[in-house]
């Protein structure tokens, strides 16, 4: 069992950043409203992040912690409209597989909190606990029984940097949730909870949405909203584009292509522009299930897709333009 996890940890949790997005996947998914993450020495030594969501059962601790264990998905049905951010049932088993977990939770009705420590061989039973309603998850010395992965990790400021990233992502999409971010005790980030353009301007700074071109359209099944930086943008590069379907960041050749078009045909420039944006489409018009890390997504009418952003970016930058 503890093999199979660690097999599993090679895809779900292959650096300290990406056990990060899978734990506030979590606490967005518990529906919390403050996600409050701290860091030590990008992650790897310890990553500890606290919510205010519904929390976790005594009775469900354990089970938690087992592979294929998820609350959220009970028939295949379920499987095609995957509104949750999780499904697989494997991300904290992964977790508590290549470190010393300690998970704590406190539902609004019970007395107090309880808590589970897991560390790589065995799980002890739940221990009283206190905190307040919600749930800790506390991963520490991420790696360290699997030297061989280990020796793969990046030096702790690249660690860190793909840490920032993700909570960064997570903000950009759920300006509705307070979220912090310290590293080895200092606080780095603070994101109050805000309107989109707010998070956006926290998050990425006033000089970007000075100079953006905001998008709005909808068509059946089907929105896009969100901003594409004009060229003013001096830091028009690859650094700050975001794209999320169904409030999941994503990663995707074909609406790159798509936005890149668009740029070329109105403002004749061959750029690769920064953006921020946020489809909504149908969840069974796409496939989240392609990968276990879920950058990749694979859309049911690729083509259709392709045209409707670059008929609303198009819409959007000659109105700009003009
Ligand atoms: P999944 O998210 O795919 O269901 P995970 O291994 O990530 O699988 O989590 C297992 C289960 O633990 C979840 O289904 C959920 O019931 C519970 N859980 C994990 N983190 C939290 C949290 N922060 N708040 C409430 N429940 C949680
Ligand atoms: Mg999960």
């Amino acid at each position: 069992e503890l093999l199979i996890n660690q097999i599993a940890a090679g895809e779900v949790v292959e650096r300290p950043a990406s056990a990060l997005k899978e734990i506030i996947e979590n606490s967005i998914d518990a529906d919390a409203t403050r996600i409050a993450v701290q860091l030590l020495q990008g992650g790897i030594k310890q990553m500890r992040i606290a919510d205010n969501g519904v929390g976790i059962a005594k009775d469900e601790l354990m089970a938690a912690l087992t592979r294929h264990s998820t609350s959220k998905i009970s028939t295949l049905e379920d499987l095609q409209n995957i509104t949750s951010l999780g499904f697989r049932g494997e991300a904290l088993a992964s977790i508590s597989a290549i470190s010393t977990l300690t998970l704590t939770s406190q539902k609004a009705d019970q007395i107090h909190a309880w808590q589970v420590q897991v560390d790589g061989r065995s799980i002890k039973q739940p221990q009283p606990a206190s905190l307040t309603k919600g749930t800790v998850v506390d991963a520490c010395d991420l790696y360290s029984n699997i030297p061989a992965r280990r020796k793969f990790l990046k030096t702790e400021a690249t660690e860190y940097a793909h840490c920032e990233e993700v909570v960064k992502r997570m903000a950009l999409v759920r300006p509705d949730i307070e979220f912090s971010l310290h590293h080895n005790g200092k606080l780095r980030y603070q994101f109050r909870v805000a309107d989109i353009l707010q998070r956006i301007e926290s998050v990425l700074g006033d000089e970007f949405v000075q100079s953006v071109s905001s998008i709005d359209e909808r068509a059946a099944d089907i929105h896009i909203h969100g901003v594409v930086a004009l060229p003013a943008y001096s830091r028009a590069s690859r650094d700050k584009q975001y794209f999320f379907v169904n409030n999941r960041f994503v990663r995707d050749k074909l609406i790159s292509h798509a936005i890149r078009e668009a740029y070329r045909d109105v403002l004749h420039l061959d750029r690769y522009p920064s953006f921020v944006l946020f489809l909504e489409i149908n969840p069974a018009d796409v496939d989240v299930n392609v990968h276990p890390t879920k950058t990749e997504i694979r859309f049911r009418d690729p083509r259709a897709l392709h045209q409707f952003i670059f008929h609303s970016i198009n819409k959007s930058l000659s109105a700009s333009s003009r």
